[in-house]
């Protein structure tokens, strides 16, 4: 039995291999806090129960650990098993060749991938590149309608990169606007899905990575290749056609306000109303996710304070220099549980493509 994290995403410390007693933890690299990330492989197990202990921080969710059988393409919660202290345990068959564990569902580069090949073939959907990333990788930017001659929409994932929940949305998101060719035809969207692909692939945590995330880097003096291609494009495509502005995240792992979907509250009056607006439409729409407009987190309220005098996150980079945006917002996914119902890849995708539909009857 060997337990590897090289691959795109891999991120785990082996301590110790007792028997069938595996003591690991999260590898935090460049993280200034703790965090909760992880995602290895076990090559070839042996027959039997193993369990597996962190022993670092919390690194279990509600759900247990995802398990995938194919390497990493799908994947399934494995279920609470609170009887192994901030850990799990799992019975292989022992014709395994490989079985995959993470925090949640990794969305990576071949994800991505894949979707971007079941759709290329539509006139209307683009895949273009934005720039490259301080290690040489491309960053994806994927356009839909003309966004020359169109009211444009900005569509941004994993700033934070390890939240790979939020992309499962966002494909449902960009699939439900494809099917619209109607609306398409004088609204485009402009889309990054991973705004720090480099910690996507490497397997970073990249919430509060040193000396600021993704996600604090939107002041004049941005040092993140993706940052300073995004604010540069958009202003050349000219900053008054941009009407909306909508960041996908995960929230923290597990506990209250971290198990249920809503809009971070923005501390402008004008753009809190629009937040508060389409969360009525959203909640009016029946989801797979259960969505409840009073979950909406005011600016002012538990951590949603701003991001300090020295920093600016995205949405409220686009508040303040879009003169034009009607809704520049924030939207927190949880990681495994929405009120009761389990946050799966189907069931995050299916609510991105509801969502999908209400972005496009809120931009009218
Ligand atoms: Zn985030």
């Amino acid at each position: 039995m060997k337990i590897t994290a090289d691959f795109p995403g891999g991120n785990i410390i082996v301590d110790e291999i007792k028997d069938n007693n595996i003591y690991l933890h999260q590898d935090l690299r460049t993280t200034t806090i703790d965090w909760f990330y992880w995602y290895f492989e076990v090559l070839q197990p042996s027959k039997g129960e193993h369990n597996f202990s962190f022993t670092k921080s919390p690194a279990i969710g509600v759900r247990g650990p995802a398990v995938s059988l194919d390497k990493g393409r799908t994947w399934n919660w494995l279920g609470d098993n609170k009887h192994i202290l901030n850990g799990f345990m799992y019975d292989f068959t022992g014709d395994e060749e490989s079985v995959r564990f993470s925090f949640a569902m990794p969305y990576q580069e071949s994800h991505l991938k894949e979707f971007i090949d079941a759709n290329i073939h539509n006139p209307l959907f683009k895949h273009l590149e934005l720039g490259k990333t301080k290690k040489g990788r491309s960053i994806d930017l994927i356009t839909l309608g003309d966004i020359y001659n169109s009211d444009v929409i900005v569509l941004t994932a994993r700033s934070h990169c390890c939240e790979m929940m939020a992309s499962y949305v966002l494909e449902g998101v960009i699939e439900s606007i494809l099917k619209n060719s109607s609306y398409l035809q004088d609204h485009a969207f402009f889309i990054v899905p991973f705004l720090d692909k480099d910690g996507v692939e490497d397997g970073d945590q990249g919430k509060s990575r040193a000396p600021h995330d993704h996600n604090r880097d939107f002041e004049d003096n941005s040092i993140y290749p993706s940052i300073i291609a995004l604010k540069k494009r958009i202003n050349e495509l000219g900053a008054e056609r941009f009407i909306g502005y909508i960041d996908f995240h995960c929230l923290y792992m597990a506990g209250y306000q971290n198990e249920h979907i809503y809009f971070v509250g923005s501390e402008s009056p004008k753009i809190a109303e629009a937040q508060m607006e389409i969360g009525r439409m959203l909640e009016k729409t029946y989801t797979i996710l259960p969505f409840e407009a009073r979950g909406y987190l005011p600016f002012g309220e538990s951590w949603n304070v701003g991001a300090g005098v020295k920093y600016q996150t995205g949405s409220s980079w686009a508040t303040n220099n879009l003169p034009n945006v009607k809704l520049a917002t924030t939207i927190e996914f949880p990681y495994a549980n929405a009120l009761g119902t389990p946050v799966t890849q189907k069931s995050a995708k299916s609510f991105g493509v509801k969502f999908g539909n209400v972005i496009t009857s809120f931009f009218q």
